[in-house]
């Protein structure tokens, strides 16, 4: 097992570890950009100020450590814009960039 240290386009690290050819996020939350409308519901109500908008007008996970994985967010977007992860998530290799924060 690897641990290492990534840093996002918008300056945010995040832990990884990798498990053989698989590479496990650390990351609580999964941003769908294209859902994404940037009315600020999330933001305004996370109760540990993990969300930002982004330069985009977007909602960036700005803190991650300080996510508790509570789902709030992921209930009250009314477009189904985020999606928080289990601990154990693996990242998906095809995803597509800018599909995240
Ligand atoms: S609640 Fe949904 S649409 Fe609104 S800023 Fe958050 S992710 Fe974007
Ligand atoms: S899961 Fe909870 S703590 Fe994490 S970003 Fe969403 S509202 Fe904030």
């Amino acid at each position: 097992m690897v641990h290492g240290i990534v840093t996002s386009d918008l300056g945010v690290e995040q832990r990884q570890e990798t498990r053989g050819e698989k590479v496990v996020s650390k990351k609580p939350i999964k941003v769908m950009k294209e859902r994404c409308k940037g009315c600020d519901i999330c933001i305004s109500f996370c109760p540990h100020s993990v969300l930002n908008k982004g330069p985009d007008g977007k909602v960036v996970v700005s803190d991650p450590d300080a996510c508790r994985r509570c789902k709030l967010c992921e209930h009250l977007c009314p477009d189904f814009g985020l999606k928080v992860l289990d601990a154990d998530a693996v990242d998906d290799p095809d995803e597509e960039a800018g599909s995240d924060d």
